[in-house]
C-alpha cells in the first residue's frame, strides 16, 4: 500500500460570504493542505496588535482591502512554512491584479474554485453569520447554528459577529468585490484554469461539485 502524494495548489473566490470559509476549511481536512486564509491572518495580526496589525486595522474595519505589498508580504511568509510544501488553498488571495501577478511570480496555480451567488443572499448570509473568535469555526444562526445558542461546537468559546459581517460593511465589500475582484475571475477564466461553483445549494451540494472539479484536475 502507498500513499499517493499529490502537490495540490487550489485558489478558492467568491464574494464575501459566500461560504468561502466553510468551503476552504472542508477541502483543506478532504485534501490535508493548508487553508491560507488572509482575513484570519490579518484578523489575528490586528488582535495580537503586531506591527502589520497596527498598520491594517483601519482598512478591516471599514471593508478595504488593504495594501497589495503587505498582503503579498504575508502570503509569501506564509507559503514559505513548511505546511505547504505538498500544496495550499488560497482563501481570500488574490483579490487584485497585482496580487494575482505577484502570485504567478511565486508559484503555479492547479485551480481556481470560483463561487457564484447572487449578492442579495450574500447580505442575508453574512449579516446572520457568527464566527469563533478563536477556532474560526463559522456558523450561522438561520442556515448553520451551533447546538447551543452562541457557543462554539468545537471548543466551546462564545461566537462573535464580526464587525465585516455588518450590513453597511458587507455591501461595502460586495462592491469592492465588485471592481477588483471579479475581473480576476475572468483573467483566470481565460487561463482555463476556472471553474464556476453553483454556491446558491447547500453546504455539502457545493462541496460536492468541488469535489467533482478537482478530481477531473488530479487525471
Ligand atoms: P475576508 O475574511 O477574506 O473577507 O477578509 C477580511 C478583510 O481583510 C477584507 O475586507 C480586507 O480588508 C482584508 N483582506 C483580506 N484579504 C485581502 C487581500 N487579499 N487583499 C487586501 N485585503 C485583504
Amino acid at each position: 500500500m502507498h500513499r499517493l502524494v499529490v502537490s495540490m495548489k487550489l485558489v478558492i473566490f467568491g464574494p464575501p460570504s459566500a461560504g468561502k470559509g466553510t468551503q476552504a476549511q472542508k477541502l483543506s481536512k478532504q485534501y490535508g493542505i493548508p487553508q491560507v486564509a488572509t482575513g484570519d491572518l490579518l484578523r489575528k495580526a490586528v488582535a495580537d496588535k503586531t506591527p502589520l496589525g497596527l498598520k491594517i486595522k483601519s482598512y478591516l474595519d471599514q471593508g478595504k482591502l488593504g495594501p497589495d505589498e503587505v498582503i503579498v508580504q504575508l502570503i509569501k511568509e506564509r507559503v514559505a512554512k513548511p505546511d505547504c510544501k505538498n500544496g495550499f488553498l488560497l482563501d481570500g488571495f488574490p483579490r487584485t491584479m497585482g496580487q494575482a501577478k505577484e502570485l504567478e511570480r511565486m508559484t503555479d496555480i492547479d485551480l481556481v474554485l470560483s463561487i457564484v451567488v447572487d449578492f442579495e443572499s450574500l447580505v442575508e448570509r453574512a449579516v446572520g453569520r457568527r464566527t469563533c473568535p478563536k477556532c474560526s469555526a463559522v456558523y450561522h444562526i438561520k442556515f448553520n447554528p451551533p447546538m447551543n445558542e452562541g457557543i462554539c461546537e468545537k471548543c466551546g468559546s462564545k461566537l462573535i459577529q464580526r464587525d465585516d459581517d455588518k450590513e453597511e460593511t458587507v455591501r461595502n465589500r460586495l462592491k469592492v468585490y465588485q471592481e477588483q475582484t471579479a475581473p480576476l475571475v475572468e483573467y483566470y477564466r481565460k487561463k482555463g484554469k476556472l471553474v464556476d461553483i453553483d454556491g446558491s445549494g447547500g453546504i455539502d451540494a457545493v462541496f460536492a461539485q468541488m469535489v467533482k472539479a478537482i478530481s477531473h484536475l488530479k487525471k
